[in-house]
Order: C-alpha cells, then sequence, then structure tokens
C-alpha cells in the first residue's frame, strides 16, 4: 500500500524535478509510535492489540489524520495514509500536517466496554506525542464521536481541559456543527466548481454514486438539492436506479431504516459492481478504495470522477481515464471537506466560541472552491492533469513551509 501511495507522489515531485534526498526527506515520517494495549475484556479474558501512530510532517502546523480501528491496521497502512493527509491538508490550505494511526482490533465484535478499555490504554499510553499543537486525532474506519469524546476526556486528565486533542467530537462536548455532512459538501463544492469551469449547470448533469455512507449519502443528498438528477446509488447490499432521479431523501430515510440501498422501491435493482461503468456524466465513489481498476477503467462512461472515498482509482485505472479524457477531481481535494471542518472544530476549542452552522457551511464552501482554483491554475501551469497538480501544489506548499524554518547553504526552490 505504501508503495502505491508513492507513485502521484513520484509523478508531481517528477514535475518539479526534485532531487532524491528532498523526496527522501519529504516521504520519510517524523516519527513512528507503536504500543503495546493490553486489557480484560468483559469475558474476563487478557486481549493483547497493538496500537499505532505515524506522524509524518509537521512543516505547516501540528499534524492531523484519523484513528483507525480494524484488524488490519499496521505500520505500513498507517504510514501510507500519514502521507496522503499532509498533502490533503497542503492542498486545503489548513495549517497542519499530516499523521494517522488506529489499533488492530475489531470494534463490530467487541462489547462497547472493551472499545472504551483500549481507547484509554491507547490514549494513556501516546499522551506525550498527541496534543491540540503537535498531532490532533480524528475519526476514520470504526472510530465515531463517542470514541474522540472518550478521547478527549482521558486526555485532558493528563493535561487538563484540551478540547482540541481531537475532532470529530460530539456536540455536547465540543463538538462543530457541520461536521458530519463536510466531507460530502466538499464533493459538492469541487463538482460545482468543476462544472461551472465548464459552463454547465447541476441541472443538466446525470450522476451515479458508489457507496451510501457518510460520504456518499451527504454528497447525493447536497448534489441532488442543488438539481442534480441521482440515477444510480450502489451500496453493499446492492444497487438502485431511476433514469428520472432518484428520491434521495427518501432512499436516505429508507437506509437509516434497513442498513441499505436493497429493497427501495423508488428505482429499479441493479448489481453493485455495475455502478463503475453506470451511463452517466458524474461518478462519485465514495466507498471502497480500488473500486476504479484497470480492468472497469476504459468502459467508465462519466466524463467528470470526483473521488469521495480514498484512494478509488488505482494508478493504472488513472493513466487509462486521463487518455480518455475524464476530469478526474482527486481524493487529496474531493474529500478534504472532512479535515477542513475539522480544523474549524479546532479552531473553535482554541477560541473557546461556538460557529453556528450556516458559518461553518459557508467558511467550507469558500476553501474548497480556493482549493479547486488553485490546483486548477497549477494544472494549467504544466498542463498537467488534476491529480498530479493537487500534489505539485501540496509538495511546493510543504516544501517552502519546511525551507523557510532553515538556513541552508546550497539555495533550493521549488
Ligand atoms: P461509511 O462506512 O459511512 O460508508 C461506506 C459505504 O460504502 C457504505 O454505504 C457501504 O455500503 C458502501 N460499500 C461497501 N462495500 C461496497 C461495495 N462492494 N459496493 C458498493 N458500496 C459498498 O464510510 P464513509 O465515512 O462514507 O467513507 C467512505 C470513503 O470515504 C472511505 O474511503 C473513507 O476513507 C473516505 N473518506 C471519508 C471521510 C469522512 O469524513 N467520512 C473523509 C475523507 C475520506
Amino acid at each position: 500500500m505504501l508503495a502505491e501511495s508513492h507513485v502521484y507522489f513520484h509523478k508531481a515531485a517528477d514535475v518539479l524535478d526534485l532531487p532524491d534526498n528532498v523526496r527522501t526527506i519529504l516521504l520519510t515520517p517524523r516519527r513512528t509510535v507503536k504500543v503495546e494495549i493490553a486489557i480484560e475484556s468483559e469475558d474476563g479474558e487478557l486481549q493483547v492489540y497493538n496500537g499505532y501512530r505515524v506522524q509524518h510532517n509537521m512543516a505547516r502546523g501540528p499534524m492531523k489524520g484519523g484513528l483507525r480501528y480494524h484488524p488490519a491496521m499496521d505500520e505500513d497502512h498507517a504510514a501510507a495514509l500519514a502521507n496522503l493527509m499532509t498533502w490533503k491538508t497542503a492542498v486545503v490550505d489548513v495549517p497542519y500536517g499530516g499523521a494517522k494511526g488506529g489499533i488492530d482490533c475489531d470494534p463490530r465484535s467487541m462489547p462497547e466496554r472493551d472499545v472504551f478499555q483500549v481507547t484509554r490504554s491507547f490514549v494513556e499510553q501516546m499522551k506525550e506525542v498527541i496534543g491540540p499543537t503537535t498531532d490532533i486525532p480524528a475519526p476514520d474506519v470504526n472510530t465515531n464521536a463517542k470514541v474522540m469524546g472518550w478521547i478527549m476526556n482521558e486526555y485532558s486528565k493528563y493535561a487538563g481541559f484540551s478540547p482540541g486533542v481531537v475532532t470529530g467530537k460530539p456536540l455536547e462536548l465540543f463538538g462543530s456543527e457541520g461536521r458530519d455532512a463536510a466531507t460530502g459538501r466538499g464533493v459538492m463544492d469541487v463538482l460545482a466548481a468543476a462544472l461551472e469551469e465548464q459552463g454547465k449547470s447541476f441541472e443538466e448533469v446525470t450522476v451515479a454514486v458508489q457507496g451510501f455512507g457518510n460520504v456518499g449519502s451527504n454528497a447525493a443528498l447536497l448534489i441532488a438539492e442543488r438539481g442534480a438528477k441521482i440515477i444510480a446509488v450502489a451500496d453493499h447490499t446492492g444497487g438502485v436506479a431511476n433514469e428520472k432521479g432518484l428520491d434521495v431523501p427518501a432512499l436516505d430515510a429508507w437506509v437509516d431504516e434497513h442498513g441499505g440501498v436493497k429493497g427501495f422501491s423508488g428505482g429499479e435493482a441493479f448489481d453493485n459492481s455495475e455502478i463503475i461503468t453506470w451511463d452517466c456524466d458524474v461518478l462519485v465513489p465514495a466507498a471502497l478504495e480500488a473500486a476504479i481498476h484497470k480492468d472497469n477503467a476504459a468502459d467508465v462512461k462519466a466524463s467528470i470522477i470526483v473521488e469521495g472515498a480514498n484512494g478509488p482509482t488505482t494508478p493504472e485505472a488513472d493513466e487509462i481515464l486521463n487518455k480518455k479524457g475524464v476530469l478526474i477531481i482527486p481524493d487529496i481535494l474531493a474529500n478534504a471537506g472532512g479535515v477542513t471542518v475539522s480544523y474549524f472544530e479546532w479552531v473553535q476549542n482554541i477560541q473557546q466560541f461556538r460557529w453556528d452552522e450556516e458559518r461553518v457551511n459557508a467558511e467550507l464552501d469558500k476553501k474548497m472552491g480556493r482549493a479547486y482554483s488553485a490546483v486548477r491554475e497549477v494544472a494549467g501551469e504544466f498542463d498537467i492533469d488534476m491529480r498530479t497538480a493537487a500534489f505539485v501544489l501540496a509538495i511546493r506548499r510543504v516544501g517552502k513551509a519546511a525551507l523557510a524554518r532553515i538556513h541552508l547553504k546550497t539555495e533550493l526552490t521549488l
């Protein structure tokens, strides 16, 4: 996974003609911490897990990134995802670096009290390396607002009242309005920018969405609200399509009640594997890694892909799609709405001042619009695709901040 995530970095580094030693400096994590987490589980057994935190880069500010609880979590995964966070925070220009971490446990098969215990033990052992000015975790796969609340509480026992140590907290515990829908809203924002650039309106386009979880459902709701037709949606239970446009709020209510899109009567059922090659103008992959790969990329019909998920397009598929002239709005730009509102949450925590939802949304729309324009400008400057441009922009921003901190005998320009 680590090697694959570096493919796009090197493509952008080639555009900037970066020497090997600078690449190594930019890619190497600043610090990697591994801890043993031993708990007595609810059934009286002793359980041992591994906890990881990879802190990649803090040239632009405290490091920021999710905490994932998953049996497949390991140092390699954490390093690859920490790296991506550095570039993502730089693309949307929030004053953070990148980090990622987690525990190799499976909370879906654990009593909640065990999840609470492993979280407390993780914080107890990581308290010296995380904090509001060093490294600020957030929810990721299988962690949520509740877990963030536990982290804040545990950390505050050692450091005093510290709501800014984590983001994605419950609203009652210094969370932010608008955080839940933020990633989906950011997807809508960058699509709005792309359509405007092409002289199109939302009303003119049809959209297919893979995944109807946090990102997919909020993106679909907001895109439909702006007037586009959501003609197909797929999740792990199946697919549902309606050429006239699905009633997305009704679908959302159905999924809340039934756990998936399967059985929704407002459209025709289809096999969820067909969603990637659906006949539509815009495709929003918002579920899985590598959903678009070398075997289905050539059959993609959409002319715009907005990557709601992390890493939904493999490097081979990326090349095929670029050759076809498909506009790919890359993950490090398209799904950065979540980390942007996390930043707003942290700002509110530090200022001890609460913004209303309107303000959060307006600031997010502005940040995403500016980030899209900045990436577009770099794409124009070097005549490159939007993904490579996003990495070039990020590497420049991180590199310039790193260089501005030190004195070098040899001049390096970026
Ligand atoms: P989620 O768990 O809420 O939703 C995942 C969705 O994917 C579900 O609807 C599930 O049914 C669907 N899915 C699973 N297997 C599928 C399959 N085979 N075919 C079609 N759909 C399938 O997760 P989420 O928070 O919405 O995250 C989705 C993606 O977005 C992940 O890649 C995540 O890393 C990324 N992301 C999320 C956020 C965020 O704020 N939640 C921020 C940035 C990136």
